[in-house]
């Protein structure tokens, strides 16, 4: 499978590679008026995370985020961006503590209705899991923290890996499905031909997305708006 760490920076859309991501987004955070020198009423304090793949680091993301927002609302953001597909339970594990979206309080987890500035700060690192049987998990870090100017939504979404090229297993080809049975042994990739002639049938297979959740359960791609 290529490898491929390039994306996209989503303020000024130019192409740069996952090392240099985040230099480019503190000088071009400025540049673009994103970020504003202080704090006064029309200023927030926003984190800049880095999200990625746990087990598929190709998949990545720098999104930022209002320091008064839940958990809750990473999860959904998280969930739109790159997971969602039947609902299913999610949890961070933050300096070993677990943030459970149907929190076992006989357990000690706490629930995601808990502020960010409250548990987390620039340099803190931190696990994600969404669903507990196919299980995608993320790890997550602060890189930043700044004022920026006040918006509606709390999360934006501020780069993206570019989708990765994947080849058809059995031809070569740009591989636009990918079977959830076959994926595990790394030939349920298939190009539209190839895919018509799969023997699993046309009810296993899922299309090709730019997420880490590709190919399992029932994921079929995002619903996150750029
Ligand atoms: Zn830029
Ligand atoms: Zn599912
Ligand atoms: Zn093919
Ligand atoms: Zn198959």
């Amino acid at each position: 499978m290529a490898e491929t760490s390039d994306g996209k920076c989503l303020l000024c859309g130019e192409t740069v590679s996952k090392r240099m991501i985040k230099k480019h987004l503190d000088k071009c955070r400025v540049i673009s008026g994103e970020c504003v020198a202080e704090d006064n009423d029309k200023s927030g304090k926003y984190y800049c995370f880095a999200v990625q793949g746990l087990h598929d680091p190709k998949y990545w993301i720098y999104m930022d985020i209002f320091v008064g927002s839940t958990l809750d609302a990473l999860d959904g953001f998280l969930r739109d961006i790159w997971l969602e597909c039947c609902g299913h339970l999610s949890a961070f594990e933050i300096n070993g503590q677990y943030f459970s979206s149907s929190p076992d309080r006989s357990l000690g987890d706490k629930s995601m209705n808990i502020r960010l500035e409250k548990i987390l700060e620039v340099g803190t690192q931190f696990k994600y899991e969404y669903d507990f049987g196919s299980t995608t998990s993320l790890k997550l870090k602060v890189v930043s923290e700044y004022y920026g100017k006040k918006r509606k939504r709390s999360v934006k979404l501020l780069a993206r890996n570019h989708q990765p090229d994947i080849q058809c297993s059995c031809c070569g080809k740009p591989a636009t499905n990918v079977c959830c049975e076959c994926i595990y042994d790394d030939t349920g990739w298939l190009c539209d031909d190839c895919a018509k002639e799969h023997e699993c049938g046309e009810e296993m297979l899922l299309p090709v997305v730019n997420s880490p959740r590709v190919g399992v359960c029932a994921y079929a791609g995002g619903s996150y708006d750029e």
